[in-house]
């Protein structure tokens, strides 16, 4: 079959009010960092499973390239189409029903394309929690958020995105469903064909539904704003409250004085919400589902033999949900305050939480020696990942700072990561941004086993051309 026809067909299988043009269509093009200008032959929003299988098959029989999209709020690019002629576009929004809620089995079932506070809010009504939590929760996907296997706020208690699964559905390459969503808890029939979705960011398959595990809402929470005195005396603490509290920190995160200033200085209302300022703070929040559990005095002990210790020097315990919230919002709005700053070099990376303060130190060493710069690092300390993200000095433009130096800085960064045995891509994926980073860093008998995977699910290279693997299949 010929582009043309395949596109026609299309055009026909989702109908009018599944074919987004104009500037709706050129909104979805664009990525959330505004690095990729995507192109596409046809941007589309299938209302069901069916319609995005029956498309998915025209495109495998005449090789026209699928580019699934979530909320569109991806960091490395995964969700960009980057060929007018021969991929399309295929936006998952117009299927966002929760099928069902399993309030006995703790599950509840949804289709990919549901906004993640909105999965929240459902499990909500049931006095229900799904734990996956982030700051573009407003607008990102379940199918993006199991596509890139994301992390976020809450991986130290509840895990990562691929944690919360018990069951896909699946539009495979080939435009036939795979679905397996009974939502048992034990199912050891087979290979763990789910998993290889799970984080292959829309390479092997359009996920179109899911079964995501829930549990009880907590009814008491803590959270504490605190200063540490470096990044050592932050693990300790770390270790210290997941002991002390019987393993009830639900997040720990790291921010840095620089990344807080630059909330003070761009974000409308921000404070900070201690009286001088320091050089690094951590955001710890202990939870519970029990109502009243002594959570409070569990926080205090903690901070109290944390300051003797001398591993605190300052701190405040929220006192009402309003004080939670502003004190989170300082965390979640580090990403929008580098935006408003002229943006950032971002570097996504993990190492063994007790590798954090070698990497925090030998990193700025060498970064200091290629160029003159500003850091901003903040991130999930308890799950050993920083944003590790570089701005040019006050005043600089970021695309001249990025032409002279984002190579040899990412460069530095990476090996040492790699040095210190941990990942260049923590939560955020690979997509079109780190396909070098992959091939650099993957032992060669993992990446052919990747390649192979790939070739054998989808020999004609339709799938997300381009993105994770770079010789898999057409590259965008
Ligand atoms: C302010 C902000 C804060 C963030 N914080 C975090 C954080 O704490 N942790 C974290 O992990 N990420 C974070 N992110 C990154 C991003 O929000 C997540 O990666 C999120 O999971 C992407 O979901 P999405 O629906 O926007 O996916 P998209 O950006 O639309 O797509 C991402 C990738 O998944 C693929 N994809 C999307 N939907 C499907 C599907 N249904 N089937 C198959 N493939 C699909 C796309 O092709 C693409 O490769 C943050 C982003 C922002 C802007």
């Amino acid at each position: 079959m010929d582009v043309r026809t395949a596109l026609a067909q299309i055009a026909d299988i989702v109908g009018p009010t599944g074919l987004v043009d104009g500037a709706d269509a050129e909104a979805l093009l664009i990525d959330e960092r505004g690095l990729y200008q995507g192109r596409a032959a046809l941007v589309v929003r299938p209302a069901s499973a069916e319609e995005c299988a029956r498309v998915v098959r025209v495109c495998n029989e005449a090789s026209v390239g699928v580019v699934p999209q979530g909320g569109n709020t991806g960091y490395c690019g995964g969700a960009t189409p980057l060929d007018a002629e021969n991929q399309i576009l295929l936006n998952l929004s117009r299927m966002n029903r929760v099928r069902e809620i399993d309030a006995v089995g703790f599950t509840m079932t949804v289709e990919a394309g549901l906004i993640l506070a909105q999965a929240h809010a459902a499990a909500e009504e049931q006095d229900l929690l799904f734990p996956l939590s982030m700051g573009s929760e407003g607008s990102c996907q379940i199918g993006g958020n199991l596509a890139t296997n994301a992390g976020g706020v809450a991986v130290l208690r509840y895990g990562t995105a691929r944690d919360l699964v018990l069951g896909l559905e699946v539009v495979l390459p080939s435009g036939e469903i795979m679905s397996n969503l009974k939502g048992l808890r034990k199912d050891n029939a087979g290979y763990d064909l789910n998993g290889l979705f799970l984080g292959a960011e829309g390479t092997l398959g359009i996920i179109t539904a899911a079964v995501l595990k829930l549990v009880p809402l907590p009814r008491s929470r803590q959270l504490a704003w605190v200063a540490v005195t470096d990044p050592d005396a932050a693990c300790r603490l770390l270790v210290r409250a997941r002991r002390e509290s019987g393993d009830r920190v639900v997040s720990a995160e790291y921010v840095s004085r620089a990344s807080l200033e630059l909330v003070l200085e761009h974000v409308a209302g921000a404070r900070d919400p201690l009286d001088k300022p320091y050089g690094h703070y951590v955001l710890l929040e202990l939870a519970s589902a029990e109502a009243d559990t002594g959570l409070r005095a569990v926080m205090e002990r903690i901070l109290e033999t944390a300051l003797e210790k001398d591993e605190i020097q300052d701190g405040v315990i929220a006192e009402s949900g309003r004080q939670r919230d502003a004190l989170w919002a300082l965390r979640e709005a580090i990403p929008e305050a580098e935006k408003h700053d002229g943006g950032s070099v971002k570097h996504d990376i993990s190492v063994r939480v007790s590798q954090i303060p070698t990497l925090l130190h030998d990193a700025e060493a060498a970064l200091s020696a290629l160029a003159p710069h500003r850091l901003s690092v903040f991130g999930h300390i308890g799950d050993g990942n920083l944003h590790y993200n570089v701005l040019p000095p006050p005043g600089s433009n970021l695309q001249a700072f990025k032409d002279k130096f984002a190579a040899s800085l990412t460069a530095a960064v990476y090996e040492l990561v790699n040095r210190l045995g941990g990942s260049f891509s923590a939560e955020h994926g690979v997509g079109i941004e780190k396909r070098d980073e992959l091939e650099r860093f993957t032992a060669p008998v993992a990446l052919d086993l990747m390649r192979s995977l790939k070739k054998a699910m989808d020999p004609n290279g339709i799938m997300n051309p381009g993105k994770v693997l770079s010789q898999a299949g057409r590259t965008g």
